[in-house]
């Protein structure tokens, strides 16, 4: 299924996603909710950010085409991305002030429909409630040069996440790709994970609980572009959709 989390007259609300239509939900997607009658067509509403999470995890280094110079990690690198940076479809990036180098990290991200604590591999997807695509937007001379990564990877609006949230898919397989203004910039398969979903949520797990509504960021292939003002970048996962957002200055 496909879920989208949309305003539409004021109002914020979860929605089922058919086609080209959105039907009004009670609740959230990870509770028990019902279906109402309330049936718009998305292009009348505006798409929002798919959960508003209590937490974001982050895995660095995990595609083996990512890593440059750098060793394999022997364990899952999780980092923390702030809730405050989660942007929705459609909303800009904004380059910070004395920013060099913004770049995109296309994603797959796991969001979580239940409380997970100690999970394990043969488990661990019972814990998951189903995907979206994300953006880890990085500032390049920050990561690499300031003691922690809190601003290179947490300023406001590096967290895009969208545009839907689809269950059910297998998460060993699935395309996922970068464009910029246009053009691919980034293009792999979640099958070149070091680690997949399963083997991170079993180590995330054991040091953080996982929320419903919460979000692990599972890694980026290949190498990245620089975003500039004025630019589109869009990501895209099979199966979920693109995640499009404009790039401009403060
Ligand atoms: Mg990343």
């Amino acid at each position: 299924m496909k879920f989208a989390r949309y305003e539409i007259n004021g109002t914020v609300q979860y929605g089922t996603v058919d086609g080209d239509m959105v039907t009004r939900i009670t609740g959230e997607p990870w509770g028990g909710y019902e279906v109402s009658s309330d049936t718009e067509s998305i292009s009348s509403v505006k798409i929002l950010a798919p959960t508003l999470p209590s937490k974001m995890i982050a895995i660095g280094l995990n595609y083996k085409s990512h890593l440059g110079d750098k060793t394999a990690p022997s364990v899952p690198e999780p980092f923390i991305k702030t809730p405050s940076c989660v942007v929705g479809p459609n909303d800009c990036i904004v380059l910070p002030t004395d920013s060099t180098i913004v770049q995109e990290e296309a994603e797959l991200a796991i969001i979580f429909g239940k409380t997970c604590r100690n999970a394990t591999k043969e488990n661990a997807l019972d814990y998951v409630f189903g995907y979206t695509c994300a953006n880890d937007v990085s500032e390049r001379d920050w990561q690499k040069n300031d003691l922690q990564w809190t601003r290179a990877k947490s300023s406001d609006t590096f967290g895009p996440i969208g545009p839907f949230i689809v269950t059910g898919l297998d998460p060993s397989n699935l395309a996922i790709s970068a464009r910029l203004n246009g053009e691919t910039v980034q293009s792999s398969n979640t099958s070149d994970l070091l680690f997949d979903v399963p083997s991170i949520i079993e180590w995330v797990s054991k040091f953080i609980t996982m929320e419903p509504g919460d979000l692990i960021l599972t890694g980026t292939p290949g190498t990245t572009a620089t975003l500039n003002d004025g630019d589109t970048i869009e990501i895209e996962v099979e199966g979920i959709g693109v995640l499009s957002n404009c790039v401009k200055t403060q």
